[in-house]
């Protein structure tokens, strides 16, 4: 009988490991999940969506301010949709968005403070870093 009711845990574990992984999630995840909460488990994971972190690489939905009619446009456009103002687009790249300065240096965005950290520097932030480098046209 214990048998049974480890196979059925297992089971249910593994279920909940693959509905996960199937969102986009980590298998690891859901199967601990059922592991540990058993049908609860499985009813989060069918609830739930998988954090954020996945969802942000695709980008699209992301919007950054036009530097010409500061209204919001896609991060990684280069032409302004409202203003039809080209402007340098920024870059998805190793989960993080990528802009250059006016020197041509690399900075990314640290989504938490908002701020741009210039490459190579990622102890300090980089000058006048509430605004997005390069753009002062
Ligand atoms: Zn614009």
């Amino acid at each position: 009988m214990e048998g049974v009711v480890i196979g059925v845990v297992v089971a249910l574990a593994v279920i909940c490991g693959l509905i996960w992984s199937n969102k986009g999630g980590n298998f690891l995840v859901g199967f601990v999940l059922g592991l540990l909460l058993g049908l609860i488990g499985l009813i989060l994971v069918l609830v739930l969506k998988p954090s954020a972190a996945r969802q942000q690489a695709g980008g699209a939905a992301l919007t950054r301010q036009c530097p010409h009619c500061s209204r919001a446009m896609p991060r990684d456009a280069a032409i302004c949709p409202n203003c039809q103002q080209q402007s340098a687009p920024w870059l998805y790249h190793e989960g993080r968005w990528w802009s250059k300065n006016d020197a041509g240096a690399d900075y990314w965005l640290d989504e938490r403070s908002g701020q741009w950290i210039q490459y190579g520097s990622e102890t300090r932030p980089a000058e006048g870093s509430s605004n997005q480098p390069g753009f002062s046209s």
